[in-house]
C-alpha cells in the first residue's frame, strides 16, 4: 500500500524530538551559519525554543476578495508605480536597502493556486522579462524571486535585485543582509525600475507608471 503524505502532527513530532530541555533546536553551524553568505558570527547564537502547533492557519488580509485591497480604488500615485496594464501591476518597494525590489501582482483577485490557466501564462512570461531586465541593470548580480503569501491572500510576488560582485550576499541570507544595508534613495530605485518597466511595456504593452 502506497504511504500517505504525512500529517503536521507527525512532523512536529520528529522536530521537537530534536529540541533539547530548553525546546531549542541545536543550530547547524556547518551548514548556511558556516558560509561566508552567513550575514552573523556563529558564537553567540542560539535558536529560538521551538513554539506548538497553531490551532489553525490565521486568515490573512484580504482572504476574501470583498475586504481586500483589489477591492478598493487605486491608491494614489505615490512614485512606485514601476508598469501596469489592464491586468497586471508592478510595485517599486520604496523602503530598501537593495538596488531594486519590485512587486508584481494581479489586480483581479487571485492566489497562486487560484490562478486561471490564461493568467498563469502570462505570469510566467512576465516573470522572464522583469527577472531579464533586472539582471540587465549594472547594480544588479541576480534577480531573486519569492512568493510567501502569509500576511495578505492576493497573489504577490517578490523580485530582489542582488547587488552585483558582493558576492557575500548571494543565496537566501540576502534579506539579512537587507535590512542592515542603508536605504537606497527614492529617485535612484525608480531610475534603476525604469528600464524593467519599458521592458515590459515593449514586450505586453501597457505603460510606465514612473514620473518623468
Ligand atoms: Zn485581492
Amino acid at each position: 500500500m502506497t504511504q500517505p503524505p504525512e500529517s503536521i502532527d507527525d512532523y512536529y513530532a520528529r522536530v521537537r524530538a530534536a529540541t533539547d530541555a530548553e525546546g531549542r533546536l541545536p543550530v547547524a553551524a556547518e551548514e548556511m551559519p558556516g558560509w561566508d553568505i552567513f550575514p552573523f558570527e556563529v558564537d553567540s547564537l542560539r535558536i529560538k525554543p521551538l513554539q506548538p502547533l497553531a490551532e489553525s492557519e490565521p486568515p490573512r488580509a484580504g482572504e476574501d476578495a470583498s475586504d481586500c485591497r483589489c477591492a478598493a480604488p487605486a491608491a494614489p500615485d505615490d512614485g512606485t508605480l514601476v508598469w501596469h496594464n489592464d491586468r497586471w501591476r508592478l510595485t517599486l518597494i520604496a523602503d530598501t536597502g537593495l538596488p531594486i525590489t519590485v512587486s508584481l501582482g494581479p489586480k483581479q483577485h487571485m492566489d497562486l493556486p487560484t490562478m486561471p490557466p490564461d493568467w498563469a501564462a502570462e505570469f510566467g512570461r512576465l516573470t522572464v522579462t522583469i527577472s531579464a531586465a533586472m539582471e540587465a541593470l549594472p547594480s544588479v548580480g541576480r534577480a531573486q524571486l519569492a512568493k510567501y503569501g502569509d500576511g495578505s491572500a492576493h497573489l504577490h510576488v517578490w523580485f530582489f535585485g542582488r547587488p552585483a560582485r558582493m558576492l557575500q550576499l548571494r543565496g537566501s541570507p540576502l534579506l539579512d543582509w537587507e535590512e542592515n544595508l542603508p536605504r537606497v534613495p527614492l529617485e535612484v530605485l525608480q531610475a534603476n525600475a525604469r528600464p524593467i518597466g519599458e521592458a515590459l511595456v515593449a514586450a505586453y504593452g501597457g505603460e510606465v507608471g514612473l514620473p518623468a
